[in-house]
């Protein structure tokens, strides 16, 4: 049987290659990953500004002290326009940000003056004593191109753009309106079974009949990793039925989740109906790993509308709750991630210490759903969500991680084990 590993690989080998598309610089733009590095095509700040409310001045630049009264000739504020130089004697009221006048070399804080002398009217400032004696040129300037000099590289080929605006923000402050990245892939989720029904149908259950429980937790799961869904709803167990959902679902999305019909029963039906009816090549069909055995890779040739022959992926999970998800984390985000040029692809991998025994399966390595926080040490610690049966999705609930255990010997509280980390890590039960 193959390894998670060699799967892993032929997964990579399998899937088609990132394309390469223009997108906005907006909101929607977060998740992709950049296809060129981009160049400033402007500095900033694009004039030279104050750092702070106070007043402009001509700094000595000699030893001579800056202190002294001077008259205020003029404002300054962050606003378009140009000011008056400054002549040598006088001060301009400058607020945040705003342009310095000509002449002016430095910026002295308000805290550091005081108001000499008012307008006859009382309003404004006609004299200003500056208190600190050591302001120097250049102080409380940003100069041009200070916080990104124009032609610099601000990202290169392969920086994602996260929510927390760093990426986003560099492209929107040197006026790119677009950028180069590559694309998402559209990804189609399929349920399979004669025993399967959508997850919201009125009423009990007849006894054989199972709720659709892959199906909104797959589109839930992508949509979480920002990716464009189909929903394709539930085929039966008829080879027809499952050859037309399959064969409509390749034409629309790059990709294809379905999850039930891999087992060894009768009805399983993915496998020949991928290899036969679709003339699909299946590069694994069985894995060595615990829940997810039977899970499926394949690839199919779809002739497209131009004429254009593209390789369409299907993963072919297996039907239990939570060895679809399991899967999908460990196969399918890898695939998506290849095709968004995102490195290194699939789920990060941490050491964690378990917080308590837990027993290993004696043949296959384990993908064991676990809690993984952060104790008062600074530790990463890992506890098992319970009962591990691949029908139970419930030993998903509350899960970040998926504690890699090897097969064989039982791993002991205190050990440190490898995790990949699904979710957001908080603080340690303790
Ligand atoms: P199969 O791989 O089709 O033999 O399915 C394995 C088990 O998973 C069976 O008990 C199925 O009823 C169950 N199953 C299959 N698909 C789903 C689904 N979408 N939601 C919940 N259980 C499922
Ligand atoms: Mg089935």
């Amino acid at each position: 049987m193959l390894e998670v590993s060699a799967a892993l690989k032929l997964i990579k080998q399998h899937t088609p290659g990132p394309e390469i598309i223009s997108a906005p610089i907006d909101s929607s733009l977060v998740g992709y990953v950049l296809a060129e590095d981009v160049t400033a095509p402007e500095p900033v700040p694009a004039y030279r500004a104050s750092i702070v409310d106070g007043y402009a001045l001509i700094a000595p630049t000699d030893e001579t002290s800056s202190a002294g009264v001077f008259s205020v000739a003029g404002i300054s504020h962050a606003a378009p326009g140009r000011n008056p130089p400054l002549q040598a004697g006088t001060i301009a009221r400058i607020t945040t940000g705003a342009p310095l006048p000509d002449g002016a070399t430095a910026v002295v804080m308000v805290e550091e003056t005081t108001i000499a002398e008012y307008s006859e009217d009382g309003t404004e400032e006609r004299e200003v004593e500056i208190l600190a004696s050591n302001v120097k040129p250049g102080e409380n300037i940003r100069e041009i191109g200070s916080d990104i000099a124009a032609d610099s590289v601000i990202l290169k080929k392969g920086d994602r753009i996260s929510a927390s605006g760093g990426e986003l923000g560099l492209l929107a402050s040197v006026g790119r309106a677009s950028v180069k990245v590559y694309r998402r892939p559209t990804v189609a989720v399929l349920s399979t079974g004669d025993e399967i029904v959508n997850h919201s149908q009125p009423g009990s259950l007849v006894s054989g009949q199972v709720r659709d429980c892959n199906r909104p937790v797959l589109l839930s799961l992508l949509s979480s990793w920002g990716i464009p869904t189909l929903d394709l709803g539930i085929s039966s167990d008829t080879p027809g039925a499952l050859e037309e959902m399959l064969r409509a679902a390749l034409r629309k999305a790059d990709v294809v989740i379905t999850s039930g019909g891999v087992s060894m029963g009768e009805l399983d039906l993915l496998k020949p109906t991928i290899e036969r009816s679709l003339g699909g090549t299946i590069h694994f069909g069985r894995v060595n790993m615990k829940p997810g055995k039977p899970t499926t890779f394949a690839t199919v040739p779809i002739k497209m509308e131009t004429g254009e022959v593209r390789q369409k992926v299907i993963f072919a999970l297996p039907g239990n709750p939570a060895s679809a998800i399991v899967t999908a984390n460990l196969f399918v985000l890898p695939s998506v991630h290849h095709v968004m040029g995102i490195e290194p692809a699939g789920l990060y991998e941490v050491s964690v210490t378990l917080a308590h025994d837990v027993r290993c399966d004696p043949q296959r390595p384990e993908y064991h759903r676990a809690v993984v926080g952060v104790d008062n040490a600074g530790r990463l610690l890992a506890a098992s969500t319970g009962k591990q049966r691949s029908s139970m999705v419930g030993s998903l609930k509350s899960a970040n991680a998926l504690l890699v255990l090897p097969a064989g010997n039982n791993v002991r509280k205190g050990e440190v084990v490898q995790a990949l980390i699904m979710g957001p890590i908080g603080s340690a039960q303790q």
